[in-house]
């Protein structure tokens, strides 16, 4: 059965923290939506996870684009659907 996201569904409000500033970094939504128009930093931790999504396991985690207001920086999160 396919999970849901808690955050694209409200459930649960998810606050990153910004890697550069440590402020608070807003939700953006779902990083699909955003492919074209930013090229988001990514630390190792997330995009060694992120190697091994596939469209197989995309049911299983929803990729959320978070963006620090202060550096105007988008990064990326891998979020754990619930079921
Ligand atoms: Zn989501
Ligand atoms: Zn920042």
């Amino acid at each position: 059965m396919e999970g849901i996201c808690p955050l694209c569904n409200g459930i649960e409000q998810y606050k990153l923290q910004c890697p550069i500033c440590e402020n608070e970094c807003e939700d953006k939504g779902r990083e699909v939506d955003y492919n074209d128009k930013y090229s988001p930093y990514l630390d190792y931790d997330i995009s060694a996870k992120a190697d091994g999504l596939t469209e197989e396991n995309s049911s299983l985690y929803c990729i959320h684009l978070f963006n620090c207001p202060d550096c105007n920086e988008g990064f990326l999160k891998i979020i754990d659907k619930i079921k």
